[in-house]
């Protein structure tokens, strides 16, 4: 793969077809293309066996290989996508060859290249996440009705934190979709739908699908 630009390929941890598990998206046979490597160090990360190796592999041939699955719902994600120049790229090709494509991003890095076409999905990550000092506020202004944010709570008090901001920065109004899901095992399940019904929060509860199916798997 020397030769070729660094716009044109992409270190990629793996490539396989499942059932998005998260999002508005939920449910739907899926193809995942997870990029390698990632900035950020959040407490609760699940992809942490992304963050190295991979295989360097060019833009065109990860799109044949997605479309080689004849699914049209693709997923680029990561460890952190955008920390690649490439996945710019390979996102509009995907969109070019008719699939339907959603990114999930960490928050920490500039969105506002991304294609239009793409549905964003936005971590705004919490203070229990450890990482809430990475967070690119700035992202929001070029996320709108297509895209979705998301909130992993970590505790009550992160749940607080969450409520505040989707009030003071009007996000159930902004955006497609206001995601909340539980991290595991600090905050049960039960508890975080509790509050965002007592409170009547429009936020949307999200467990996540795949790892009720096939819990911790990698590459399902
Ligand atoms: S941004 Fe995502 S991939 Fe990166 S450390 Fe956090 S949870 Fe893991």
């Amino acid at each position: 793969m020397t030769g070729v630009a660094l716009e044109e390929r992409l270190r990629i941890t793996e490539i396989f077809l499942s059932l998005q598990g998260e999002t508005t998206f939920a449910g739907l046979p899926t193809v995942f293309v997870r990029l390698t490597g990632c900035p950020l160090r959040c407490g609760y990360c699940d992809t942490a066996y992304a963050f190295s190796g991979g295989e360097i592999r060019g833009i065109a041939e990860i799109v044949d290989a997605v479309s080689e699955y004849a699914v049209r719902h693709v997923t680029v994600t990561g460890g952190e996508p955008l920390a690649q120049p490439g996945a710019l790229s390979l996102m509009e090709r995907l969109c070019d060859r008719g699939h339907a494509v959603s990114l999930e991003t960490s928050g920490a890095m500039d969105v506002s290249g991304v294609d239009p076409r793409v549905a964003k999905i936005l971590d705004i990550k919490t203070p229990g996440s450890g990482e809430v000092g990475r967070n690119r506020w700035e992202n929001l202004a070029h996320c709108g009705r297509g895209d979705q944010v998301k909130f992993v709570i970590c505790s009550r008090s992160d749940y607080d934190w969450a409520k505040l901001k989707c009030d003071e920065l009007r996000l159930g109004e902004r955006f497609g979709e206001v995601l909340f899901s539980p991290s595991a095992p600090e905050v049960e399940p039960r508890a975080l739908a509790e509050w965002i019904i007592a409170d009547r929060l429009p936020v949307r509860f999200q467990l996540q699908l795949h790892k009720v199916l096939w819990g911790s798997e990698p590459g399902r």
